[in-house]
């Protein structure tokens, strides 16, 4: 295999060709086709990306016209803005620019992805999808497979410019050359900064950065796409806020008036998800599925603001999309009311509105205390509780754990608070940790329940922490044992896959600001049910507990005008509260990750407790019966997820 050219886009031959190509490119007449309808005239779906593959119709999903229109080199806009929620065409708009731009206004182009490794995805399955598939541009673009193409994933050449594809995450990338056309893909998943590889300087934010690029060519086009993200923070909502923000119109097909489709107007009968209808704003008439198409092909955008004059702002939600219907939307709405979690997901990708988070606003410390209830975990479990779990903090005198039971939906109970005092070096500290996580609870089902699994940050402790997680792993198979560490910023509560500490021992970088997002989202529920978070009347749980667990507030912060979140304490307060509680949570994330349902668990205790006072209530015999029938029965149904995680 010949070696690979870097596939960092930036080589110096590259850059030249981008320049050069950059002046020839604004002196070529730009032709009259739209974006639009060179997409529909040239560009084929392959069978493999697309559902309906064949040839790209825009009739198909009219509202992309206008879009595609104004990205158009004719359009006086030099910025086009998509706010969209999932799978409803950003992308395809973004590809058929990109194919528009290679066979017939070429000049020097750069694709933005969230990150490098997103980018490097999107050029080996969509771009090479779409130059494969559409004869004009597989003419102009040479496979990067043969040699001297000059092509590689993240840079392609064709007559008259290259395309650069990169990630928002790299600084290196995204100055990599100056462009013309810029296009940007999910810009609400960018990293606040770009950094720049291996001194790790933060370099500003990643979507400045690549409109500099742009800063020399009068007639560049600009395209930002995102499904949007939380309340405040949301580049995409910021952008869409200074254009001039066109809705959607479609007519009644029952009394011609029109209007955009909103939430509010999906409705079903009391339980009947099934039945979901959609309602007219003005008629009340009912609206089926089947009407849609047509009202999509009548419809209009319409501006709803000035803006700045330069660029044109798209907003769309899910119901229009072509392929929903409106009873799928009305079951994953029943879904998502569930949790906090599924509702800002329901909100960002189905209704693509940016989401208020209410960790932002304050959880009262005497209101949680007011509100702790009399269960003792240590005589007898609350019925709920279906698995248990603990979060440990290591300090340097003490560990602070806590002990979470969790029931159907994630609603959970708060077991114990415990501090164990010590000195990490000294084997006693470590002999007491060991004893906690060798209880055993009693469930009124009539089984004891141990510790399903616990995670441990390490602190500046970690070969000890991570020694003692493997040692009580090889010797007992509860709990499964994570040595872990804390890691602010995007990423998910529980990794895909652990890292390794320097020693190559396996580590797990945990998402704290997600789990602490769910925490805090969570606190906020008053009625027991899905997420609550259940308190006993215990000297652990006191005011001084309640006041570290609402010591953080996260708050938004503004840098060079873009806005991140960010967790904060109080200056001096306390907050191990939080932390064990949130790796407590992580705990439970790394089952699921391994297959563990909960809801399932929920299902087999539920049938051990039926089971159970059917037995109470017959005679004797069939107690002892049902009694024998439990023994065989163990708390945890399938354990397949228990051997998973400790193959791994
Ligand atoms: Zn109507």
């Amino acid at each position: 295999m010949p070696s690979a050219p870097s596939e960092h886009a930036a080589t110096p031959e590259i850059i030249l060709a981008g320049i050069r190509e950059a002046f020839a490119g604004a002196l070529r007449p730009d032709p009259e086709l739209t974006i639009g309808e060179w997409s529909d005239q040239y560009r084929v779906l392959s069978r493999v990306s697309a559902g309906e593959p064949g040839r790209w119709r825009t009739s198909r999903t009219p509202f992309l016209r206008e879009i595609m229109d104004c990205l158009s080199p004719s359009s006086p806009f030099s910025r086009v803005v998509y706010m969209k929620p999932a799978q409803i065409g950003g992308s395809e708009v973004l590809l058929n620019m990109l194919g528009y731009i290679i066979h017939y206004a070429p000049g020097p182009t750069m694709l933005v992805e969230p990150t490098v490794e997103l980018a490097k995805r999107f050029s080996r399955q969509r771009i090479a999808s779409l130059i494969d598939n559409t004869s004009v541009l597989a003419q102009r673009v040479s496979d990067p497979r043969e040699r001297d193409s000059g092509n590689t994933i993240l840079a392609k050449e064709f007559p008259g410019g290259v395309l650069v594809v990169t990630g928002a995450n790299s600084s290196v990338g995204l100055r990599s050359m100056p462009a013309r056309f810029l296009l940007m893909d999910e810009v609400d998943a960018y990293p606040p900064s770009a950094s720049s590889g291996a001194a790790g300087t933060e370099e500003g934010d990643p979507v400045d950065l690549a409109i500099r690029r742009t800063a020399t060519f009068a007639n560049r086009q600009i395209a930002m796409v995102s499904t949007p993200t939380i309340a405040e923070a949301s580049r995409i909502e910021q952008a869409y806020l200074e254009s001039d923000q066109r809705k959607y119109y479609v007519p009644c097909p029952h009394c011609g008036v029109f209007q955009i489709l909103r939430w509010s107007g999906v409705k079903w009968p009391d339980r009947k998800p099934a039945d979901a209808w959609y309602e007219c704003e003005r008629c009340q008439g009912h609206i089926a599925d089947h009407q849609k198409a047509a009202m999509l092909e009548r419809g209009e955008w319409r501006a709803e603001a000035a803006g700045d004059g330069e660029t044109a702002g798209f907003w769309l939600n899910a119901l229009y999309s072509p392929w929903t219907i409106w009873s799928q939307l009305a079951k994953d709405f029943l879904r998502a009311r569930k949790s906090p979690e599924r509702m800002q997901t329901f909100t960002n990708t189905i209704l693509a509105e940016t989401f208020q988070q209410a960790g932002a606003t304050k959880t009262d410390a005497s209101e949680l205390l007011g509100r702790r209830q009399p269960y003792r975990a240590e005589v007898m479990l609350p019925a709920g509780v279906v698995l248990i779990t603990v979060g440990a903090d290591l300090q340097a005198d003490r560990i602070e754990m806590e002990i979470v039971g969790w029931g159907r939906d994630e609603e959970s109970w708060s077991l114990a608070y415990i501090v164990l005092p010590g000195d990490p070096a000294q084997r006693d500290l470590w002999d007491g940790f060991d004893q906690v996580l060798s209880l055993t609870f009693e469930h009124p089902c009539g089984q004891e329940m141990e510790i399903a699994a616990a995670c441990v940050d390490s602190g500046f402790h970690q070969p000890i922490v991570q020694q003692f997680c493997s040692d009580r792993g090889r010797r007992r198979a509860l709990p499964k044992m994570y040595p872990i560490k804390g890691a602010a910023g995007q990423r998910p509560i529980w990794p895909r896959m652990h890292s390794k500490a320097k020693d190559n021992r396996p580590l797990w970088v945990i998402g704290v600001d997600a789990a602490k997002e769910a925490l805090y989202a969570r606190l906020k529920i008053t009625e027991p049910g899905p997420g609550f978070c259940h308190f006993p009347i215990s000297d652990q749980y006191d005011q001084g507990y309640f006041e570290q667990l609402t010591a953080e507030t996260c708050r938004v912060r503004y840098t060079k005008g873009f806005a991140s979140r960010e967790w904060t304490k109080k200056a001096g307060a306390r907050n191990e509260a939080i932390d064990a509680r949130c790796y407590a949570y992580a705990a439970l994330q790394s089952l699921i990750a391994g297959r563990f349902r909960l809801n399932k668990q929920a299902q087999h205790i539920e049938a051990l407790m039926a089971a159970k006072s059917a037995g109470e209530e017959g005679h004797g015999q069939s107690a002892a019966q049902s009694a024998g029938r439990q023994e065989r029965r163990p708390w945890i149904e399938r354990q397949d997820w228990l051997e998973r995680r400790s193959n791994s």
